[in-house]
């Protein structure tokens, strides 16, 4: 018998990736095949992300593009993940392309769905579940020198502009050992670098573990020679994991730390639960205790009744601060969350553009001056593979820095490969990546 052919498409955040990884496992194991084209696919899955419009914007646009082979061959379509979560019906209704809606708690229920969808019957789950963490799945990963691990799922910190909370429900963490036991995997098929993810993963705790204790006890997983994290929130920074960063040779020295709004007033509006000055003097201890460490962040512009006196105080923030990088958005409403039903998005699209504009620019200008002073250093670098051309192997460094430098040309043979970890002098630098030459 033919084994149906699925092709996931995956939109989002390196969680949402991870989630496919999960998928593919549950699906392998009902017999299904995967191919890389809907062209070749019976069953389309679309992981999605709610997260910002944009994300919205370009599942429909998929979506619209699927309608031509659903209608020639009956393909199978799904919509998996965040979006399916807040959508629900509206998906489903009327004429809608979609067969099968999953939520990411609900990843379980797929084989049965797309059993029945390809009877005729649409269904969808989307409960969200205080328990399930996908623990004893093992994810199907396409082997590589860097891998991810969620740690924990779910967000119980409802900053009123996030729709987290309510796609992905209550925060839960999996137990230590288990993520140990992952780390070990990933390692023994040739992984060198581990993420630990969680929408707010620094307050991961297994009830007998904190946060802190589960990097270190990642980073010493033997064969892994580089371990990150993201996102922490700053609320839950205690001393003892800014030891653990600062201490342990393996674990990278990079913190992203979302800042998303310099002024106080917005941020109580943000239900960030810090203030400035608290920010401010966490980056403080961090750059103390490791003055080396690489700082990146995320900020959202034009949030509800944001003036212009108090974006300048976010831009007079990112000028003083001087992150490595920024990740920097528009705000934009998203349905159910606390800022939609209480507060009016009203600062005009046009100004929230220039404003994200404006932080651009000055990010710019810090990340090409930061990266220009490492003209001249000699700085290890992890290599992933072939760069953009083929005789340029491209790497990244301690801080997550995009770095190029030349392979060794053929006939020789080039002692560096994948996975290598190894110093390079920097020669060149530009906003984005470094220019090197191994040493
Ligand atoms: N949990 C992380 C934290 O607390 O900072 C962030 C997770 S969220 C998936 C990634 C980023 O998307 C956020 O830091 C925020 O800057 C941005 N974001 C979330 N909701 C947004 C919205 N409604 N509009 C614009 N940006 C948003
Ligand atoms: Fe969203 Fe805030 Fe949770 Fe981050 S901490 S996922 S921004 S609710």
């Amino acid at each position: 018998m033919r084994v149906p052919q699925v092709f996931i498409e995956t939109f989002g955040c390196q969680m949402n990736e991870y989630d496919t990884e999960l998928v593919r496992t549950i699906l392998k194991a009902r017999g299904y095949g995967f191919t890389d084209s809907a062209d070749t696919a019976d069953v389309v899955l679309l992981n999605t992300c709610a997260i910002r419009e944009n994300a919205h914007n370009k599942v429909y646009g998929h979506l619209g593009k699927l309608k031509p082979l659903k209608e020639e061959r009956g393909l199978v379509i799904g919509v998996l993940g965040c979006m399916a979560q807040n959508l629900k019906q509206d998906l489903l209704a009327g004429d809608s392309l979609i067969d099968v809606l999953v939520g990411p708690d609900s990843y379980r229920a797929l084989p049965d769905l797309l059993e029945r969808a390809a009877g005729g019957r649409k269904g969808m789950v989307v409960d969200l579940s205080e328990y399930e963490t996908y623990a004893d799945i093992v994810p199907d990963r396409i082997e590589g020198i860097t891998g991810w691990i969620a740690v924990m799922r779910g967000c119980d910190n409802f900053c009123t502009f996030c729709v987290v909370p309510y796609t992905r429900g209550r925060e839960r963490s999996r137990d230590l050992i288990g993520i140990v036991r992952e780390a070990e995997a990933l390692a023994a098929s040739g992984c060198k670098q581990v993420t630990l993810l969680g929408q707010n993963v620094n307050s991961y705790g297994d009830g007998s573990h904190d946060f802190a204790d589960l990097l270190l006890a990642v980073a010493d997983v033997r064969g892994i020679e580089r371990v990150r994290f993201t996102s922490p929130h700053p609320k839950d920074f205690p001393d003892k994991l800014l030891e653990a960063v600062a201490g342990h040779p393996k674990i990278c020295k990079h913190i992203h730390l979302p800042l998303q709004a310099g002024n106080d007033r917005i941020l109580q509006l943000m239900n960030r639960t810090y203030t400035r000055t608290e920010y401010l003097a966490l980056l403080d201890r961090i750059r103390q205790r490791c003055p080396a460490i690489v700082l990146t962040t995320d900020i959202i512009a034009g949030f509800c009744s944001e003036t212009e006196a108090e974006f300048a105080e976010t831009y007079d923030l990112v000028q003083g601060v001087e992150y490595h990088s920024a990740y920097i958005f528009k705000y934009s409403e998203r349905k159910n969350t606390i800022a939609a039903r209480k507060f009016a998005d009203d600062v005009p699209d046009a100004i929230k553009a220039e404003r994200v504009a404006r932080l651009v620019e000055l990010q710019r200008g810090i990340s090409l001056k930061k990266n220009r002073a490492l003209i001249g250093q000699v700085v290890e670098v992890l290599v992933e593979g072939d760069g953009k051309r083929s005789d340029q192997w491209r790497a990244r460094t301690e801080g997550n820095i995009v770095t190029v430098f030349p392979q060794t040309p053929f006939p020789f043979s080039d002692p560096i490969k994948p996975g290598s970890l190894i110093s390079v002098h920097i020669t060149d630098a530009t906003v984005t990546t470094l220019y090197a030459q191994a040493v």
